[in-house]
């Protein structure tokens, strides 16, 4: 089972999958779709007694995992005859061509009530910003993505996803070093909320009780603050450059940093954000020397988070441009 609300904003791509190897960092040489990329992951039965995704091999930091193209895209509509059309158009006519679609899982079939379109989209939907449905010349809210449909959630995710519009493709990351063996997991809703609000809306939605070491233990009150005050530095950080209250913002982005680590939300996806804040800051200041440290952070964790070329030159563009004017100073 693997699910995220197609219409919910979460921070927060079986048998013709596209993987890719990785060694490296260097993800650009891994978003191929060449047939002797090595597969880092498997399907294998998870505790739910449905089908989970496992890494076959040791994966290190920031490895691009896999590359998911979505075998639908949806529009915001619930109206299950819609859906069936649109299924139709994309996918295939009821039957054989519809095999995959309907090997997902749908929590609220629960019998005598038939899988949907609808249940099969809500449970397995990511959304699809800046998208559009194919052959309609509407905005795609969500898609269904094969593999990653798969994976299951926690709030200590061990791996994140980016949408690439451009592309329209889902591509997935290790957000830490992962041992051969170890759950392949993401994380459905913003795990810097309360873990009773994250448990609320997983329920309610996935129908699943979260049993995550942050959701679970002694330490969940401990959990909750750091996480709560994650969320609320990122506004203050704002607020703090804005304000022209310089190493205030350095104090704050320092400590945030710190909490992401202690709460192992540290992803280069989470950490690319503080760092573009800690340039923003430094840059703002006068500081080139310490906005050049920051950009040259934020080029690494782009690297090592999204495989958007053009986004990663923007980076680079900006961080020569930084080292001219750093060299100037000097
Ligand atoms: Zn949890």
């Amino acid at each position: 089972m693997s699910r995220v609300s197609l219409l919910e904003k979460v921070t927060l791509t079986l048998e013709d999958f596209v993987s890719a190897k990785t060694k490296n960092h260097n993800i650009m040489e891994n978003t191929s779709t060449d047939d002797s990329l090595i597969k880092l992951y498997r399907f294998d039965r998870d505790k739910f007694g449905g089908i989970g995704v496992t890494a076959s091999t040791n994966i290190p930091l920031g490895t691009l995992i896999l590359i998911d193209p979505p075998i639908l895209l949806v529009p915001d509509v619930e109206e299950e005859s819609i859906l069936q059309n649109i299924l139709t158009a994309q996918v295939g006519p009821p039957g054989a061509s519809r095999k995959k679609f309907n090997a997902l899982v749908d929590v609220y079939a629960n019998p005598p009530h038939k899988k949907t379109a609808k249940g099969i989209i809500r449970t397995n939907g990511y959304p699809t910003i800046g998208a559009f449905v194919p052959d309609m010349d509407i905005p795609a809210v969500g898609g269904i993505f094969p593999i990653l449909s798969r994976f299951n959630s926690s709030c200590i995710p061990n791996v994140t996803h980016r949408y690439d519009p451009e592309r329209n493709i889902q591509a997935v990351f290790a957000a830490r070093a992962i041992s051969e063996g170890e759950e392949l997991l993401t994380c459905y809703v913003d795990p810097t909320t309360p873990s009773a609000d994250r448990k609320a809306v997983l329920l309610e939605r996935f129908k699943f009780e979260c049993t995550c070491d942050a959701c679970h233990g002694d330490s969940v009150d401990e959990h909750d603050l750091s996480r709560r005050r994650i969320s609320s530095l990122d506004d203050e950080i704002f607020e703090k450059i804005r304000s022209g209250k310089y190493n205030l913002a350095l104090d704050a982005i320092n400590l945030r940093i710190k909490l992401l680590k202690d709460e192992q939300l540290d992803s280069p996806e989470a950490l690319l954000r503080t760092y573009n804040d800690g340039y923003q800051c430094c840059d703002h200041s006068g500081d080139h020397l310490k906005a050049l440290d920051y950009l040259r952070k934020v080029h690494e964790m782009q690297s090592m988070c999204d495989i958007s070329k053009s986004k990663l030159e923007e980076i680079k563009n900006r961080l020569q441009a930084l080292e001219e004017k750093a060299k100037c100073k000097a």
